[in-house]
């Protein structure tokens, strides 16, 4: 018992050691918090600093993308699929109208391992430190890469 209370009042006189994220006193909407940011009256508190080598949301470079689709392959989580885009035929009559093959990430799926990098031969995705992606929506715009 006697341990236990010491603990007790150790701790009730410590400052908290949780990062106070996204505000210091939140007020009871996120939606009126924001626009008092959007005032100047509430400052946000930034995120804490993330490692190097941090595995957040995906980047994908689409020109980089030669569609060959092995990210899609490799991905354990399904978050890959591959996207057909029409291209318009050139001003040539001759030329006929073409298919460009790229992929659609979905962030709500992926579990950043990572192999999708790992395996692209033309380095078009990469890993950014973004890691505040809670949402909703998963199929938010902020959800779907491509
Ligand atoms: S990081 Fe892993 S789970 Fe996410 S898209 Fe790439 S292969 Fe799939
Ligand atoms: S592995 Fe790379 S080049 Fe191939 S489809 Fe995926 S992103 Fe594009």
């Amino acid at each position: 018992m006697f341990p236990m209370l010491k603990e007790i009042l150790a701790q009730s006189v410590k400052k908290p050691v949780t990062n106070l994220f996204p505000a210091a006193r939140l007020p009871k909407t996120i939606t009126g918090f924001l626009g008092q940011v959007g005032e100047g009256k509430a400052a946000l508190i930034p995120p804490v600093e993330t490692p190097s080598a941090m595995r957040g949301k995906l980047l994908y470079d689409r020109n980089l993308c030669n569609g060959c689709g092995l990210c899609m392959k490799v991905c354990p989580a399904h978050a890959i699929e591959q996207v057909v885009y029409p291209v318009p035929p050139a001003k040539d009559a001759e030329d006929k109208p073409r298919a460009q093959k790229r992929v659609r990430i979905y962030v709500g799926n992926c579990i950043f391992c990572g192999q999708c990098i790992d395996i692209c031969p033309k380095g078009a995705i990469s890993q950014s430190p973004d890691f505040l992606l809670a949402t909703e929506d998963r199929f938010a715009e902020s959800q779907i890469i491509e």
